[in-house]
């Protein structure tokens, strides 16, 4: 029996497509195998058997320290073929893109990355991605034997659990060191931001005049327990860093909460927030393409409405 092998050097986007991967092996026949690299992973296969995963590859091999791109690509080429792997799912973080295509070449595979929906259709699975600068979405059907594809993270709800043997397979491989030698390490410069796992966030954008003006953004992003995040167009300024983006370029957020402040709502940042369970926008244009996404609006400016909010909400 063929089998579907998930992959991501994130825990969290791998169990959800071990768990979307469960449904389409059951679809169609396939058994679910994961992968895992580095030190204690074998600990997690309950985590893997849990979500439906049915073996958990795992390895330490020392060529996969730092999970350099090159020698996981390798390393999941050789799982993949243990695994008698038909279709592989990772995850399209920014490592899981540069992987997927370097994977399928490895295997001679079709690939598929920034996947937004895999919806199997007639016995094959139809990809879904954004395309022309998120303007449109293409639906795409890869017609190899073998197939990768690398699904955006929170693609798929995990919803229940779906038992798998989560057998702990150690993987045989023959693997070299990284062609590319870590020189150094140092931490991002500014704070740890994780838009993925925020329940509520305020997102800046051009409406701002300059950068201090972004100050009124992050005292009511204080007072909401809100983290801050903001458009390209505002990070293109050098006013915020880029992991703070929200959209196609950035995060994929699924907050209870996300407020839009002088955000204009271009699609390329709204698929980013399209997940949100409540969207309120402040905006002087009452015509701005974020109000049609909106639950709740204020058509007014941000110099006078913010002020005002952090004033009555911190009288509350
Ligand atoms: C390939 C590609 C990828 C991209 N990826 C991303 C991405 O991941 N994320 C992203 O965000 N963008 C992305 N973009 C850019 C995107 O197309 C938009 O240009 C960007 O999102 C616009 O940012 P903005 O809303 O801050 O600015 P604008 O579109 O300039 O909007 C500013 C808004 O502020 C309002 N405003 C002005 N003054 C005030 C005031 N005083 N009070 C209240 N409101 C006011 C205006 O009415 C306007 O609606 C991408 C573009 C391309 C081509």
């Amino acid at each position: 029996m063929a089998d579907i092998l998930v992959y991501s050097e994130k825990q969290a986007a791998a169990l959800e497509l071990v768990f979307k991967g469960k449904e389409l092996g059951t679809a169609l026949g396939m058994g679910l195998s994961a992968a895992a690299f580095g030190p204690a992973v074998a600990d997690s296969a309950g985590a893997f058997g849990a979500h439906g995963a049915d073996r958990l590859f795992v390895s330490e091999d020392p060529a996969l320290e730092g999970l350099s791109v090159d020698v996981v690509a390798e390393a999941l080429a050789q799982v993949a073929r243990e695994a008698g792997a038909t279709m592989v799912l990772i995850a399209s973080t920014r490592r899981g893109k540069e992987l997927a295509p370097r994977l399928a070449q490895k295997l001679g595979a079709g690939c598929v990355t920034d996947v937004s929906s895999l919806v199997l259709t007639d016995g094959s699975l139809v990809a879904s991605r954004y395309a022309f600068g998120g303007n449109t979405v293409a639906r795409e059907n890869l017609t190899t034997e073998l197939k990768v594809f690398a699904v955006m993270p929170k693609t798929f709800e995990i919803d229940g659990p779906v038992a798998g043997a989560g057998a702990v397979v150690q993987a045989a491989l023959t693997l070299q060191p990284s062609a590319a030698k870590m020189v150094s390490r140092r931490p991002k410069e500014g704070d740890a931001v994780n838009l993925d796992a925020a329940e509520r966030i305020l997102g800046v954008g051009r409406g701002f005049a300059k950068r201090d003006d972004v100050g009124l953004g992050e005292e009511l992003a204080a007072v909401l327990g809100a983290e801050l995040a903001c458009t390209k167009g505002l990070s293109d300024f050098g006013w915020l860093p880029e992991d703070r983006v929200i959209g196609l370029s950035g995060a994929k957020t699924k907050p209870d909460f996300y407020l839009a402040v002088g955000v204009s709502g271009q699609i390329q940042h709204t698929v980013g927030i399209s997940s949100a369970k409540l969207i309120a926008a402040i905006n002087t244009d009452k015509d701005a393409p974020i109000f049609q996404l909106a639950d709740y609006g204020i058509v007014g400016d941000l110099y006078e409405v913010l002020p005002a909010l952090v004033e009555k909400l911190k009288a509350l």
